[in-house]
């Protein structure tokens, strides 16, 4: 275990960096993030990169507003904004493009698009999830526009490391195209980026998993979404999880494992989320008899029982062996 100290206050409380603590050392007012679906499609689901899609994914059942009529954007934050006021005391906002592939569509209807969520004052960030091969220079350079005024994020899914898992679970790109875009993205220095990691992924091991956070977090990104493999209804994954091919986690089992995932990622990588998320009737396995809450605090309280922390088996770029 390597000898960082526990000097920051989120790691003594924590034992890891959340993104609300990020919010509140960078914003002097409560910022939260709107979830927007904004029409775009998946290019691994109309048959551009492939069909069918990631074997897991069922975007219906993590995005909300998917499967509706499509409100238009701007009703969605105004909608979204009254919300998280009311609920939450949130001041300002992120304008978070949450589903399928918001990269994927002509400059034009980009530039439209994340324009129409940008119209209030209290919105105050962007936040962009897509695909790691869905990036082009051309959409980087609009994205990196609004960096002057907004606090820019761009979420890349990778899920895995390991191309075998990929083409396992049809992502249809490799990591190479993970690493490619978060190069050209660092290019631009002002975007903040994040990964998207599942754990418990089919033919993955604890060893694989690890690796995945050594990568990832040597490739020096701002910020991680994880969250435990779950079955959800309509996908490719129930069919195998239904012949037995697919095995879910207990809550405990997935405790220990994001806490040895912390430990091998960067202190300053911040944690966006640390569990997964799916609404009421599209999930299959597992199920959980506990909050999201209660998954916080086991982590936390897993974390200090192994007096341990973010970043403790850390080991940066610069001491690992050249390969
Ligand atoms: S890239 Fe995202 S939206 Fe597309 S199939 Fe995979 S999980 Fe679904």
């Amino acid at each position: 275990m390597t000898t960082l100290t526990i000097q920051r206050t989120w790691l003594k409380k924590y034992r890891y960096y959340p993104f609300s603590y990020f919010l509140k050392e960078k914003f002097p007012f409560k910022v939260h993030k709107i979830s927007i679906h904004a029409g775009f499609t998946c290019p691994n689901r109309d048959g551009l990169v492939g069909t069918g899609g990631c074997t897991y994914c069922a975007n219906e059942s993590f995005s909300p507003n998917v499967g509706e009529t499509i409100m238009p954007i701007k009703e969605q934050v105004e909608k979204g904004m009254r919300f998280l006021k009311r609920r939450y005391g949130a001041e300002k906002f992120i304008a978070y493009f949450q589903a399928f592939t918001n990269t994927y569509a002509d400059i034009d209807t980009l530039k439209t698009r994340y324009e129409e969520a940008l119209f209030d004052k209290d919105i105050i960030g962007l936040s962009i999830g897509t695909r790691p091969d869905c990036i082009t220079d051309e959409v980087l350079n609009l994205i990196n526009s609004y960096t002057e005024k907004y606090h820019v994020w761009i979420e890349y899914g990778l899920q895995s490391m390991h191309d075998r898992t990929l083409r396992l679970i049809n992502r249809g790109h490799d990591y190479k195209a993970f690493k490619d875009a978060v190069l050209r993205t660092k290019d631009k220095e002002n975007i903040k980026i994040c990964a998207h990691v599942i754990l418990g992924l089919p033919g993955e091991d604890w060893d694989d998993m690890m690796k995945t956070a050594q990568a990832v977090s040597s490739l020096g990104i701002d910020g991680i979404k994880l969250h435990h493999l779950y079955i959800a209804k309509n996908t490719a994954m129930a069919n195998e999880y239904f012949k037995g091919n697919v095995k879910t986690m207990k809550v405990e089992e997935y405790v220990s494992l994001v806490c040895d995932f912390l430990e091998r990622i960067s202190p300053d990588i911040v944690i966006q989320r640390l569990v997964g998320d799916t609404h009421g009737n599209f999930l299959i396995s597992p199920i959980w008899d506990v909050s999201k809450g209660e998954v916080f605090s086991a982590i936390t309280e897993e974390l200090r029982r192994r007096n341990s922390y973010q970043g403790a088996r850390y080991i940066p770029r610069s001491t690992l062996p050249h390969t």
